[in-house]
């Protein structure tokens, strides 16, 4: 079992519902985005095409944020996901300068989206955060574990995210990956992402 999201970047149309469903799920604090969507622009007017593209964690096979993690805090499970043990961090952000893909955030301001008095709601979300440690997309291992696939999934409005077992050879992203020959971001790096992308 390996968990990996295919984004087909023919069907995103950079709503950016995935980003703010994130947050809402996630409940990072400002500054910090678990999930973006680039928006890219290709040609000279008037043959331009705009590409918008979906940026998480890769969850990479070869996850250098964990060959950098003096503590263990950064480790990879079994089931390909990358996670983050608070507890474990020290906050030195050697994991942040050599992820490639710049998935991961420092949570180092405390404050919310309104200052340092938070809402009532922010109070709860951010009471799941520690402070100078680093975060980053979990695959939203929580809703995994209750049979649901992650809220930037569930919440696409263009049904551009894909999650599945890409040790599947049958499952829905193994055959979309081999049908329409998705890429992985920075694939000569050598990290093997477990996100895949669909030419748009
Ligand atoms: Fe680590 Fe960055 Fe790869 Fe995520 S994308 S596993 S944070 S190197
Ligand atoms: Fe693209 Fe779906 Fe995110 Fe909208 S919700 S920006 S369609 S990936």
């Amino acid at each position: 079992m390996r968990y990996g999201m295919v984004m087909d970047l023919k069907k995103c149309v950079g709503c950016m519902a995935c980003t703010v469903a994130c947050k809402a799920e996630n409940q990072t604090r400002p500054g910090i985005f678990w999930n973006i969507v680039k928006d890219q622009e290709f040609g000279e007017y008037p043959a331009v095409t705009r590409v918008f593209m979906p940026i998480i964690c890769m969850h990479c096979k070869e996850a250098p944020c964990v060959k950098v993690c003096p503590t263990g805090a950064s480790h990879k499970r079994a089931d390909g996901i990358v996670k983050i043990d608070a507890e474990k961090c020290i906050g030195c952000k050697y994991c942040i300068e050599a992820c490639p893909y710049g998935a991961r955030y420092f949570s180092g301001d405390m404050d919310g989206y309104f200052g340092a008095e938070l809402t009532a709601m922010e109070k709860i979300g951010y009471a799941k955060h520690r402070q100078g440690v680093v975060e980053k997309c979990t695959f939203c291992s929580g809703l995994l574990e209750q049979g649901k696939d992650p809220v930037c999934v569930r919440t696409c409005i263009g049904k551009a995210r894909y999650f599945g077992d890409l040790d599947d050879p049958d499952s829905e992203v193994s055959r979309l990956i081999k049908a329409r020959h998705g890429t992985q971001l920075l694939k000569e790096l050598g990290t093997e992402p477990s996100v895949y992308y669909l030419p748009a």
